[in-house]
């Protein structure tokens, strides 16, 4: 099974700062789920390092007022191509980013204040049926992933963790 994963959450420095934020728990994902790395900002044409930026409403800004939304549109849009490439139906994104983010990203106003919402890929991912789970939903997708073996039969019931 093919599942697109937040590049950074391997280790990759792509994020903002140049830096990444490595996710120890997918090491122990088995080995037929196999990782997709993504990073919506890199795709969309954006550099590394690059000054942060914050969603509000349906755009987003970067800290010195610049508008980027074009660029985090078209990242969302080629994962969402390559989502369709590798028949992934799931994904597991970095949290509160305004690209990968689920359920709360940071508010606008670059003070780390969180806010509902979600980011730009991770909506139009969801908006075309692949499921997000955030780096600490790993049991959730352990869950659904089992839920998903038991419905294609008795036979793949595999056990993940
Ligand atoms: Fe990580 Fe997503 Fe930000 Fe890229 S866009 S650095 S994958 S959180």
């Amino acid at each position: 099974m093919n599942v697109l994963v937040s590049a950074c959450l391997l280790g990759v420095a792509c994020r903002y700062d140049g830096q990444s934020r490595p996710c120890p728990m997918l090491q122990s994902l088995p080995p037929d789920i196999h990782l997709i790395p993504v990073c919506p900002e890199i795709l969309g044409g954006l550099p590394t390092p690059r000054i942060s930026a914050e969603r509000v409403n349906n755009t987003v800004r970067t800290k010195d007022g610049r508008d980027v939304t074009a660029a985090y549109r078209r990242g969302a849009e080629e994962v969402l191509r390559l989502a369709r490439i590798f028949n992934c139906r799931a994904a597991i994104l970095k949290e509160r980013s305004p690209s990968c983010g689920n359920g709360q990203i940071y508010d606008g106003t670059f003070s780390h204040t969180l806010t509902s919402g979600t980011g730009i890929t991770s909506e139009l991912l969801m908006q075309n049926g692949i499921t997000v789970f955030g780096e600490t939903q790993l049991a959730d997708f352990a869950a659904e992933i089992r839920k998903g073996a038991r419905a294609d039969g008795p036979n793949d019931d595999a056990v993940l963790y």
